[in-house]
């Protein structure tokens, strides 16, 4: 007899999310950094997790990192929100912003996470979609976050999986027009030039929520640790959605090395933006590819070839890229991480005898 019911209805039909994780030489896939912390950081977290008690539940708010971050940030600690992840935090912001009656504004081709954590959550998801050039409709997205039923919007920068930047005047006249909770997802920032960052209008704004995460610049994706800056009342709200002890001592313990040492980051993000630029510059003297700028450690690159065949390609010769041709608005497109100059050397050189 069959006696288990069926789960929540919203769940039929929904894919899991898949990272398209495979193993490979070259991981240039998932937007991390393919270089490890630095040592000095990685005997500081070993002297610290040595000492620590396995026993006991960790800090559940982890207050001394939410100080040291928001003294980085120039923020108090009231403002600073740390989750497993910024995909802990962003599904916590869809259940807190979003649910029956709420709807999302989307703008894709972004993160394919904020849809999925919309669906799971029974909120409409209303989409002002990028223009061809993966550009901001800033004029339609302003007017469809001021008509009053969007319960928050959420603008990428540096988009995933494009690259491109939200104009801070553009940010501020979105927050001017609605009462939405703002999200700026601003996990790759790090790799933009300086003053993208829309930390300068937080103070003034309380409906600005902006993620950051230490796993793309700070080359913690294995830890599992983001954060959010937002205003009290939504750091107070979202304490009541979260899991009580979602971030671990041990993953605390690191996150607390990393900001205490970020100097010791600023050369790897150096060496990625540039090797960034010289990828994007032999990408785009290759036959037939249209490499968009990027701000990210990430290049999007569209081929007039298909780009599910060459992503079989690169696969056969050890390089894992992302392929993102299934949808529309990116067909033919594959994401690209930035690497080592060895692995885009060899991204480079896979890619040449596959167009040649
Ligand atoms: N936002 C964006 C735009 C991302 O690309 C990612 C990672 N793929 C995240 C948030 C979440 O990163 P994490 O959970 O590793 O902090």
């Amino acid at each position: 007899m069959a006696n288990l019911r069926e789960a929540n209805a919203r769940l039929a039909g929904v894919e899991p999310y898949d990272p398209k994780y495979l193993p490979a030489q070259v991981m240039v896939s998932a937007n991390e950094t393919t270089v490890d912390a630095p040592d000095e950081v990685r005997r500081a977290v070993a002297a610290r997790v040595g000492q620590m008690p396995f026993n006991r539940y960790p800090d559940p708010l982890a207050n001394d990192l939410r100080d040291a971050i928001a003294l980085w940030h120039g923020v108090s600690r009231e403002n600073v929100i740390c989750g497993n992840g910024g995909d802990e935090l962003l599904f916590d912001l869809a259940y807190a912003w979003g649910g029956e009656g709420n709807a999302l504004l989307n703008v894709p081709p972004t993160f394919s996470v904020y849809a999925a954590n919309a669906h799971l959550t029974g909120t409409k998801v209303v989409e002002v979609p990028r223009r061809a050039d993966f550009s901001l409709d800033e004029e339609a997205i302003v007017e469809r976050a001021g008509r009053g039923d969007v319960g928050m919007v959420v603008i990428t920068s540096p988009n995933n999986p494009t690259g491109d930047i939200a104009p801070l005047g553009f940010v501020e006249r979105l927050l001017n027009a609605t009462d939405a909770l703002v999200l700026l997802d601003e996990a790759y920032i790090e790799f933009a030039d300086e003053g993208a960052s829309s930390l300068p209008l937080f103070a003034a704004h309380e409906n600005l929520a902006i993620l950051h995460t230490f796993s793309k610049a700070y080359r913690l994706a294995g830890v599992r640790m983001g954060y959010l800056l937002a205003h009290e009342r939504v750091v107070c709200e979202l304490t009541k959605v979260r899991q009580p002890y979602s971030v671990d001592a041990v993953s605390q313990a690191i996150a607390l090395e990393v900001v205490k040492h970020r100097e010791a980051f600023e050369e790897g993000i150096a060496r990625t933006r540039a090797e960034r630029d010289r990828l994007a510059q032999a990408l785009a003297a290759l036959p037939s590819t249209d490499v968009h700028p990027s701000q990210a450690n990430f290049l999007c690159v569209r081929f007039e070839a298909d780009a599910g065949a060459l992503w079989e390609g690169l696969y056969e010769r050890g390089i894992l890229v992302r392929d993102f041709s299934a949808n529309p608005a990116t067909r033919n497109c594959l994401r690209i991480s930035v690497g080592t100059p060895e692995e885009n050397d060899a991204v480079i050189a896979a890619l040449e005898s596959l167009l040649s």
